[in-house]
């Protein structure tokens, strides 16, 4: 058996005034061929899970290439025309083929194709034909369209959030592929949206409402004749019809289960939805808290400039923040500042610099902060995860300097990842449990590493796109009415 294996993902914010072009996916990192077997075998991912069902079902592996960007602007039409292109072209070069593997996300917006997933899966049918099976792994944010469920014969997404099941899902993706090859199985599938926008800083999967509906997911696989069931909490700011929570189910030729399952948890989820909303502490909530620290650290997650949800992580605010109510013994992941890297790098180790710090990117996540500094180290940026998600892979951060503002030990960085990892802070010399305030900016992936060092973790939201407050986006192209932003009967 010949099974073609690619990763194309992206997580488009439309609201971000970084465009995603084919620069940003190359600064990414792009693997190609046996590169991609290289760099990503026995990590955390969907990747590391393809070549483990290689292993166990005796499939061979052919690999494109695995290509990803951190969550940015509408992809360009030259960067998806490009990457679609190559990895259309390598699927001709590559036939026969028995399979073929795709590790997507499932809420990428391309400038030509809003639902870029579902044309990029009609593109590559069209390429291997209607017999040759096609399974997709797809993030928990995908917005699933009608589009992709009809041009692959299978689709599953993660099971979790934090992330920590993709190279399990990878697993199964493999498995199942393999049966469809074997033609043991013919995928029954119906897709039920229902009219919900639900925002993710409720959507961990160690909380309802997302427990219980991943957990009647999974009482649904159990079921005979039930192939996979996928609940995709979907990506608001990707602003496509298709945004918001999906319902995915996928029978062995019994669409009327399908159908019934899909409704089913699709009530449930309406049900439920209240759930989903709140969890943000106000500012003066964050300082009492601090205020209360026993032991710390006290984990601070400005939600509305994460990078993985398309923020340029150059806002200012929470630093804005500690240093307002005097916060000493804290550490600050992350600020992106091309310029003010280079300052530091200018002024070098031990020196003390005054720089305009941040908000540079647009004028929505708050202005520059003036702060006098001590640079106490200047690095890289390199790290590698230590898990549990992405265990294993490296981060990019650039170059990196860590800042010391009173007490505040800030990373300027010339790159925005999320910070999800320890390492983040303790290949910066910084011990993150021995800080009383761990300030990050993220949403929930987070909770994966911070959550079990942390007292207590405490949401905030300054100015920016990533947040809660879905009425501060001017939406243009999702379904209307949808919850929770119009009356619904
Ligand atoms: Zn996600």
């Amino acid at each position: 058996m010949r099974v073609a294996i690619a990763e194309l993902s992206h997580e488009t914010n439309v609201f971000s005034s970084v465009p995603t072009d084919l620069a940003a996916f190359e600064r990414s990192g792009i693997y190609r061929g046996t590169e991609v077997v290289e760099a990503l075998r026995g990590t955390a991912t969907t990747i590391a899970g393809f070549l483990d069902a290689a292993e166990r079902q005796g499939f061979t592996v052919l690999p494109v290439f695995a290509v990803w960007a951190t969550p940015s602007g509408m992809v360009t039409r030259e960067a998806f025309e490009v990457l679609v292109g190559e990895l259309v072209a390598t699927l001709e070069r590559m036939a026969p083929l028995d399979g073929v593997l795709l590790s997507l996300h499932g809420a990428m917006v391309a400038e030509h194709a809003l639902d870029a997933d579902g044309e990029l899966l009609r593109r590559v049918r069209a390429v291997v034909g209607p017999d040759t099976p096609v399974v997709a792994v797809l993030d928990l944010h995908a917005n699933i369209s009608a589009t992709m469920v009809e041009a692959a014969d299978l689709l599953l997404g993660y099971d979790t959030y934090p992330h920590v099941d993709q190279r399990e899902r990878g697993r199964e993706a493999g498995e199942l592929l393999v049966r469809l090859i074997q033609r043991e199985i013919r995928p029954a599938k119906a897709l039920v949206k229902p009219p919900m926008l639900p925002t993710s800083q409720n959507m961990t999967t160690d909380r309802d409402p997302m427990r219980a509906l991943i957990a009647r997911a999974h009482e649904f696989e159990a079921l005979p004749g039930v192939l996979n069931v996928t609940v995709a909490g979907g990506f608001p700011p990707a602003d496509v019809p298709e945004a918001g929570l999906s319902v995915l189910v996928t029978t062995d030729g019994d669409p009327g289960l399908a159908q019934a399952l899909a409704e089913e948890l699709a009530r449930l989820a309406w049900e439920r939805r209240e759930g989903f909303l709140g969890g943000v502490s106000s500012w003066e909530e964050a300082a009492q808290a601090i205020r209360e620290i026993r032991s710390g650290p006290l984990v601070l997650v400005d939600i509305a400039d994460n990078p993985w949800t398309g923020g340029p992580g150059d806002s200012a605010e929470l630093l804005r923040f500690l240093l307002t109510n005097g916060v000493r013994e804290a550490a600050l992941a992350l600020i992106r500042d091309p310029e003010a890297v280079a300052a530091c790098l200018a002024a070098g180790v031990g020196q003390r610099v005054e720089l305009e710090l941040g908000g540079k990117t647009d004028r929505l996540h708050g202005p520059p902060l003036p702060v006098r500094g001590y640079v106490r180290l200047l690095s890289d940026g390199r790290y590698r995860n230590r898990g549990p998600m992405h265990a294993g892979i490296v981060v990019d951060l650039g170059r990196t300097a860590v800042l010391v503002c009173d007490g505040v030990e800030v990373l300027v960085t010339e790159r925005a990842e999320s910070p999800i990892d320890l390492n983040v802070f303790r290949s910066h010399g910084i011990e993150p449990t021995e800080r009383r305030v761990i300030a990050l900016k993220g949403k929930g992936h987070f909770r994966a590493a911070f959550e079990p060092i942390a007292e207590r973790v405490v949401l905030v939201e300054g100015p920016g796109i990533t947040g809660s407050d879905l009425t501060r986006l001017p939406f243009r192209r999702i379904r209307r009415p949808i919850w929770p932003l119009d009356p619904l009967p």
